[in-house]
């Protein structure tokens, strides 16, 4: 495995890479301390291309005032072995210096929908992650990069910016790694207290309570699946609600109040919420087929 930290070394690697046209490169853009939801995109990449490239940034521009960029947790020997036990061909990690060698005066930016849910609490967040990916997708070419739905307006916002811009690179969405009772593996999990640990199962909790009752025919409106999210997250004491939301996905755009669930709906229950000084984030997809006579 190489460790590259030069955007001209990595493009001379790039380019000997491609010279073999058949090679299909894969990216997967990480902000570090990597954990078994890293680890899953990576092993996705393995299978689906030949040339496997981790970047590790942790990327100063999505990061607001007051937000956790000084703090947030890092641990090189920690990742370097992980990505290379998934057996990733190629670490990229630059310094800030090299990715923003002077202060930006370009930044790709996608409209709408980087307004509401984290972009409405967290301004600017997504401004950071288009340009950061865009400059990614620059420096690797990579024909195929895959990011988690843990993030999935993320995801949304990254496949606008790709049919918007013509990129040529391919979307590879991967489903959420949870721990085993539940929570959604996320790099600041480290930040919370044994107590705020055990609370913040409420997240998980209340999305499989909705998705089953959405399932069993018990909610049939958005209304109804809001309030149960709140209600089941509300009786944590440690959960202070950011959003609950229920949207159309990928278009994240919202439901009329009284939109009753049909077959053919493809749906996000959406989740942050703070526990202590640490905001989590979640959520599942409700995606109504018909299969026989019974919705799965
Ligand atoms: P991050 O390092 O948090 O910026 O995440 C890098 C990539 O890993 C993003 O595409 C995330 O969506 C993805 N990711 C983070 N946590 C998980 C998880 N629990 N399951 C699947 N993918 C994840």
């Amino acid at each position: 495995m190489k460790v590259i930290r030069t955007i001209s070394e990595i493009r001379t690697e790039m380019r000997n890479a491609q010279s073999n046209h058949n090679n299909k490169v894969g990216l997967v853009p990480t902000m570090g301390y990597l954990h078994e939801g890293h680890a899953s995109l990576m092993r996705e990449a393995r299978k689906q291309t030949d040339v496997v490239v981790v970047s590790i940034f942790v990327n100063p521009i999505q990061f607001g005032p007051g937000e956790d960029y000084e703090t947030y947790p890092r641990n090189e020997a920690h990742d370097l072995a992980l990505a290379e036990a998934e057996g990733v061909d190629i670490v990229f990690m630059p310094s800030v210096s090299e990715m923003y060698p002077t202060p930006t005066k370009t930044k790709i930016s996608v409209s709408d929908i980087t307004t509401l849910l984290c972009g409405a609490s967290r301004p600017g967040h997504f401004d950071g992650v288009t340009t950061v990916v865009s400059k990614l997708f620059h420096i690797v070419k990579p024909d195929y990069a895959f990011f988690g739905m843990k993030d999935a307006q993320q995801v949304a916002v990254i496949e606008q910016m790709v049919r918007d811009l013509n990129m040529d690179v391919k979307i590879v969405p991967c489903p959420i790694i949870r721990e085993a009772d539940g929570l959604a593996l996320s790099s600041r999990n480290v930040y919370l207290s044994p107590e705020e640990r055990q609370q913040a199962l409420v997240l998980s909790a209340s999305l499989r309570a909705a998705q089953s009752a959405v399932l069993q025919g018990q909610l049939t409106t958005a209304t109804e699946i809001r309030a149960l999210l709140q209600e089941q997250i509300t009786s944590s004491p440690l959960a202070e609600i950011d959003y609950v939301e229920l949207l159309h996905f990928p278009e994240l755009t919202p439901l009329e109040a009284a939109h009753r669930i049909v077959e053919g709906d493809s749906l996000i229950m959406a989740l942050a919420v703070k526990f202590g000084r640490t905001r989590l984030i979640d959520n599942a997809l409700l995606q109504l087929q018909k299969v026989g006579d019974s919705h799965v």
